[in-house]
Formats: structure tokens, sequence, C-alpha cells
């Protein structure tokens, strides 16, 4: 410990004086998001030292130098309010156009909103999330659930500024990974969530192969077997593989050890978790071991940087410091936590972001119009402009959306197309929406449409007429005269749920509003 101090000391003070300079240089290449002098850090850098060192007798041979890893608050945040695989589920039962959750599945997404902010949720939730989770995911191919998730992860983290839930992780943790690795630690990822969920996500962020990811797990089934038992039932090339909806372990508490023993094989030297569902693993790691081994909690005590509770970090330090193992203190320990550039803003869009498909009342026969219908609704109850909500669609996927924000942004020309067109470019990273098709609560005004011809767009779906539009007060008709009509537009301007938006304009009408 002292020595990795002082040898820090020494570089800066630009003295390289004595023979450990060269491993402290690799150190401050290594460690920078870390505080230098964090206890833990230090106790695990003195680890690696000696169980490396081949005249130690505490050396490890590398085919034994196993570490695993709980993923959710100890490689990532999860606090925003809660796990990501909770955020994923909210998503897929009230934000995904492609996915018709049943009554009891909305009841169970409406549990997962309303309780994660003050973190209120019942008895057993995790087995009650897996279940569900389970069932809402099942049919889908492992490569749709893996589109899935990655636009998930693309969005930005609600709470924060700066930073995509593909970019949660904790930066000083990842540091600890490479150093491992670097070290010949085989690193294993041993999470509660989602097997796949953890797979997409770690790829191309933290350097563990799809293979060292264990996890919760669904059964899985090829595509054609039906109710065949996978021993009845000879794989074929026109097969791919389904994910059902038969939970098969909650990787929690004593299952981690289970998985770690099926998986692994052999008994980890270093764990790494932050929860009473990691302790299991932990003390698998460090009792009865015939090597040197440690484990290691996080501590969630960083009220500033993120969503940490100091008093209730204070209390878990204790307890895992009583049990054996090494605390790291958020607060105290990390330089950064997700980067130096990501703020965190201290408000949860959460329940917004959630808002009951129901609100509105109103169910449209297409899933994208129900998007484009649920985006004005959004809109109008924030008095952003008309009751004017559009979803860009490509290969059946919603790529952008928006509404009218004429209002809120004083700009006559932010109608919900307009809107949505922006949001699927700068999505996509491009100005041509070739490909695409777009769905629109009330049927555009020539500026909206001449901006879809522009994008290159390939047809229209609208909800209201023209004519309808004029009927709660906005003069799209009297643009629309200018032109001489649209009549020979008819392919490229079809009409779907005029009935479900006619009920939007209702609501809008009910509401005191501006017009323009
Ligand atoms: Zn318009």
């Amino acid at each position: 410990m002292k020595r990795f101090a002082a040898v820090l000391m020494s570089l800066v003070m630009a003295c390289v004086l004595f023979a450990g300079a060269a491993t402290a240089e690799s150190f401050t290449g290594i460690f920078e998001e870390w505080n230098p002098d964090a206890p833990a850090l230090n106790a695990l850098i003195e680890y690696v030292e000696d169980v490396t060192d081949e005249d130690s007798p505490d050396y490890i041979p590398p085919v034994d130098r196993i570490a695993t890893f709980d993923m959710d608050g100890t490689l990532c945040g999860e606090l925003y309010p809660t796990y990501l695989e909770y955020y994923l589920l909210a998503r897929r039962i009230f934000a995904d156009p492609t996915y018709e959750p049943d009554e009891e599945m909305l009841e169970f997404g409406r549990i997962l909103r309303d309780h994660a902010l003050d973190k209120s949720f019942p008895d057993h939730m995790d087995l009650l999330h897996a279940e569900h989770a389970a069932k809402a995911y099942a049919g889908m191919t492992l490569a749709e659930f893996a589109e899935f998730v990655t636009q998930q992860l693309a969005r930005d983290v609600d709470g924060f500024e700066g930073m995509t839930y593909a970019g949660s992780f904790y930066l000083p943790m990842i540091e600890v990974v490479d150093y491992l690795e670097e070290n010949d630690f085989k690193v294993y990822v041993c999470s509660g969530s989602d097997r796949f969920i953890c797979r997409t996500f770690i790829e191309g962020m933290v350097d563990i192969p799809y293979e060292q990811i264990i996890g919760m797990d669904v059964a899985l089934e090829a595509t054609n077997q039906g109710d065949a038992d996978g021993l009845d039932y000879a794989y074929t090339g026109a097969d791919t593989l389904i994910r059902t909806d038969k939970l098969l372990i909650k990787n929690l508490k004593t299952n981690k050890v289970l998985q770690i023993a099926q998986e692994i094989g052999r008994q980890p030297v270093l764990s790494f978790g932050n929860s009473g569902g990691d302790t299991s693993m932990h003390n698998f790691t460090i009792c009865d071991n015939r090597y040197k081994s440690a484990a290691f909690m996080l501590i969630a005590d960083d009220e500033e940087r993120d969503y940490g509770n100091t008093e209730k970090a204070q209390g878990l330090r204790e307890k895992w410091e009583a049990a054996g193992y090494h605390v790291i203190s958020m607060k105290d320990d990390f330089r950064t936590i997700y980067g130096d550039d990501v703020k965190k803003t201290g408000t949860f869009h959460w329940l917004e972001e959630f808002a009951d498909r129901e609100e509105t009342g109103i169910t449209a026969d297409n899933p994208y119009m129900q998007s484009a219908i649920e985006e004005a609704y959004e809109g109008i109850t924030h008095q952003h402009g008309g009751p004017f909500g559009a979803v860009v669609v490509k290969d059946g996927k919603i790529i952008g959306q928006g509404h009218n924000q004429v209002l809120a942004d004083n700009d006559p020309t932010c109608h919900g197309e307009v809107s949505a067109i922006r949001d699927a470019c700068a999505n996509l990273e491009t100005y041509d929406l070739t490909g695409c098709e777009l769905y629109t609560t009330g049927e555009p005004c020539p500026m909206c449409l001449f901006a879809c011809m522009w994008a290159n767009i390939d047809r229209v779906y609208y909800g209201c007429t023209i004519e309808d539009n004029a009927l709660i007060g906005f003069r799209d008709e009297a643009f629309d005269n200018l032109l001489n009509g649209r009549e020979q537009l008819a392919d490229y301007l079809v009409c779907v749920d005029r009935d479900a938006c006619l009920e939007l304009f209702g609501l809008y009408k009910e509401m005191s509003h501006t017009l323009y």
C-alpha cells in the first residue's frame, strides 16, 4: 500500500529514484480513474503482485486465476433509478410498438414503474421480474433480442446528462478488469441479470468474451421445434434459436455459486460485488480456498456524482468489513465514476417515460400509429403545441419520434413530422431516410409533406385528415388550397386509424390551449 503511494509521489516529483518506479509507471497508466491511495485498490495490487510472483509462496498458476464480477452496481450503475434489465422490461411493456402486453403484464409494468423511484418494490421482486421478463421476450430470436437491447442501450440514461445506457460503466472498475486480464486472470461476469442482456451490454465496452458471461437464463428452443423435446427434434438449416418463457435460473445468491461450479468448474480466487446477492459468491471464493483469495464490495456512497446513499452505505461498509471483504467506496476511491463529462441532473423522467399506454384511453389498430398518438398526447399534456405526433419507422422499428413543439420552442416549423424526421436523421446520422415510413396523427401540412419528400420517406400514414385539422382550428386547408389539392398523392399519403386520431383531437379540444 505504502509503496504504491510513495511511488506515485515520486512520479509527481519527477524523481525516479528507486527500483519500483517501472511498476508504478504502469499503475499510473492503468489506474487513472482511481484515487491512488484507495485502500481497496492497494490491497488488490498487493494481492495480484503476490500471487503472480513465481517466487512467492502464494503463487497461483494462470489456469487457476479466476475472477468473478457481479454486473449491476459493480461494473455499471444501477441507481438511475434501478437495474438496467428493469428499465429494459419497462421499455418493452410501455414503449415497444411491436409488443402488445396483456393486462397482467401491464399490471406488472405499473408495479415496476411505480416502485422504482423510492425502491419500494414488493418482496421477491427479483423473481417476479425474471418470470415476467421471460414471458415478455418469449418468441424473439436471439438476434431480435440483441437488437432490442441495443436500441434501448442507445438511449440517454435517466437522471444524467452526457451518458447513454451503453456507456454507463464504472470506468474505475473497467480498469480493474483490464488490469486483471493483463495479469493472466480469466475474468467472468456472474450477474443476476439476463445473460443475453449482459452479453449485448458488455460487448465492445469491456473486454470480456461472450462465453465468460453468466447470468439469469431462460430456456431456448429451435424455431420449428414446437412442443417437441430437444431430444425428439433435429435442428435444421431452416431453424434459428428463440427465447421461450421458461425461466431456468435467477442467478442470485447461492444460485451464483451453483452456476460458477457448473460453468467455470473452478473456484474463483477473486470476487467483486456490491450487494447481498453477491455474498454467496464471495464466501465461495474466500472460504476453504487452497489459494490466497480476496473479495471486494462496492458501496454506493456517492450522493454527488451518483444516486448513492451515504448513510445506508456506511451500514453496509461495517457489515462487509465484518464479513472479511475489502470495501470500495465510490465516493472516496473513484476519481471519476462515469467520466468527467457525465453530470447527475437530480431529476428522473421515469414516470413520464413510462406513462401508461392506456392513459390516453385510445387504442389504434396500427402499433406505430399508437406510438404517434402517445407522442402527441405527451405534447398536448405539456402544452408544447397541437395534437400532432409522428414516428419514423424503418424495417419494422421506430427510429425517430417527435411531436409538435411550436409553442414550446416558439418555432412555427416544429411540427410533429419535422420533429420526428430530425430525430430519425440524428439517430441514424444521415439526411436520407430512404426505406423509412412516417406515421402521423394528422395529415401533413404542405411544409411537412415536402419535408417528408426532401427526406426521401417512402410513404406517409396519417390519422386525421386535413379537414379534421380544420375542425379543431388549424389552417392547413388554406395552405393546401394554394397547391390545388393533393389528389395525385393518393399512393404517397395513406389514411389509417382515423377514428383513434379523432379521439385524440377530441381530448385536445377539451383541454385549454393556444391556437397558432
Ligand atoms: Zn406540418
